[in-house]
């Protein structure tokens, strides 16, 4: 048995990874897209069903290359987002409500102040909409049959991990991990099980939620077109990135760089509760122990970067956004906030808008285009001054990882901005090889330990234009508090 496969259920699209255990690398891959809806503004919806025969697709692919050879399936997934389905058809009673979908928003705002300590002091969490409960919520008050089966106890509600391992298992489990629970807003983190008070205030039974088990637990057996194969390690896709940085000690960090910005931060076994916006949540459960770590987002990072390709017109393509950005000196005294759709932590203010200031009739494309690729670090900056807050640790090295994480004008002016080295992978794939290791660990073929001996350094960016790049930041406060102070028309 030389390969585990990573299935890395992504928010747009499904794929399998088949890793070589014994060379410590990816061989063989698959993918397929997945589609969203968004039948009303601010909603989000995808079929579980089309997640569940993709990932069948795309394990049956890497099984056919491995030729029998695989020792188990590593999960990874988007987090959140919850599939609601009857436990004795395993079909889904309603469209998939994915982590984007703001249609709880208002049920959020308006939760009991009781409430919302309680949820952040045992969740770690914050009352937004991003979070499973209130979406489980309202599929209980707005779909019949969930009711209907909720009454008979036939009724099944969980993350996309859970919702997969169910149909791959033929039913056989229902259960999810600790990183995936974590982000329900039910899970109290201290003590590694649901809240009873928060459960009763949603009115989501016990009965309907997923068993939760380690990251490197064994999750039964898969059943992929009549092979036979253990289920094994399962984290939520930005946890399972941070072990695949190999950032599995207390103090070390991991950038993604995606459609979203991710920072993840190791606080060990200590649940440092943050007061300045950021979220705590568990790392990961190996071998008996649980780590922690410290989170912050900014919603949009790459997607700012598709605006000006795809919205504005003045890119081909995202990577021609590195060309632009360093044919100029400077942007010109232009700041960008990429406040799209509101702004993350540390403010939590869904109805600040983008911002784009100090154009004058010098300004070009390029001006613009590099102060997007300036805003996505300062994001990224202001997140790492609350973690120091929040911990009273000053993280280092950065490991970077996701798909503007090429771009190296952005990575130098990130070392730059944060004064920190910028540390990127050879494999790019951080968030599936977390899954395969996790695998790996789960099937007692390496250990933790091992993990941090097998990364690779591509190039470390090292700050050197630090004086410059304060100036940039603070003028990027300076329009991020105009982008909070929401302008009526
Ligand atoms: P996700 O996993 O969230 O779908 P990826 O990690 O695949 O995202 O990254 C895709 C994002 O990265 C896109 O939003 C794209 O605009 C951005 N991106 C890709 N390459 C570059 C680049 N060279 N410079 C800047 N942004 C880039």
């Amino acid at each position: 048995m030389k390969y585990v496969i990573a299935l890395d259920a992504g928010t747009t699209s499904i794929r399998a990874f088949l890793y070589d255990i014994e060379k410590g690398a990816f061989v063989h891959g698959a993918q397929q897209e997945v589609a969203s809806k968004y039948p009303f503004p601010g909603w989000v919806e995808q079929d579980a069903n089309e997640i569940y025969f993709k990932a069948a697709y795309v394990l049956n692919d890497c099984l056919a290359y491995a030729k029998g050879k695989v020792a188990g399936i590593g999960i990874t997934n988007q987090r959140e987002t919850v599939v609601l389905w009857d436990k004795t058809t395993g079909e889904p009673i309603c469209p998939a409500i994915v982590w984007q979908c703001r249609r709880t928003s208002e049920f959020c705002k308006n939760m009991p102040k009781e409430i919302v300590r309680r949820v952040k002091e045992r969740t770690g969490l914050t009352n937004d909409a991003y979070f499973s409960a209130s979406k489980i919520r309202w599929a209980l008050d707005h779909v019949p049959l969930a009711r209907t089966l909720l009454k008979e106890g036939k009724l099944c509600a969980g993350t996309i991990d859970s919702y997969l391992i169910f149909k791959l298992t033929e039913g056989n489990v229902f259960a999810t991990d600790v990183t995936n629970a974590s982000r329900t807003m039910l899970f109290d983190i201290h003590f590694c099980d649901y809240d009873e008070e928060i459960m009763r205030f949603f009115g989501i039974p016990r009965e309907i939620l997923p068993e939760v088990r380690a990251s490197d637990a064994d999750f039964g057996t898969a059943n992929i077109g009549g092979t036979k194969i253990a289920l094994a390690g399962v984290a939520g896709d930005q946890q399972a990135a941070l072990i695949g940085q190999a950032a599995v000690t207390e103090g070390e960090g991991k950038i993604t760089y995606g459609t979203g910005l991710f920072l993840l931060f190791h606080t060990g076994g200590k649940c440092i509760s943050s007061e300045s916006g950021l979220l705590s949540t568990i790392a990961y459960q190996v071998g008996g122990e649980t780590a922690y770590a410290l989170e912050g987002s900014v919603f949009h990072a790459g997607s700012s970067i598709q605006w000006l390709r795809d919205g504005l017109e003045i890119l081909s393509t995202s990577s021609e956004s590195e060309r632009l950005a360093i044919s100029v000196p400077d942007a010109g005294g232009v700041s960008f906030v990429p406040a799209f759709t509101g702004l993350g932590a540390p403010h939590w203010d869904s109805e600040a808008r983008g911002m784009l200031t100090g154009l004058t009739r010098g300004t070009t494309r390029a001006h613009i285009v590099r102060a997007v690729l300036e805003s996505i670090a300062c994001g990224a900056r202001e997140l790492l001054d609350c973690m120091t807050k929040d911990s009273g640790i000053l993280l280092k090295e950065i490991k970077c990882d996701g798909g503007a994480s090429q771009n190296n004008f952005l990575m130098q002016f990130q070392a730059d901005v944060s004064s920190a080295n910028v540390n990127r992978p050879k494999e790019r794939e951080s968030t599936a090889l977390g899954a395969a290791y996790l695998c790996a660990c789960a099937k007692d073929m390496m250990s933790i330990d091992e993990i941090v001996r097998r990364r690779e350094c591509e190039r470390v960016f090292v700050p050197h234009e630090k004086e410059k790049a304060k100036q940039v930041y603070n003028s990027y406060l300076v329009a991020e508090k105009r982008a909070l102070m929401h302008f009526e028309n």
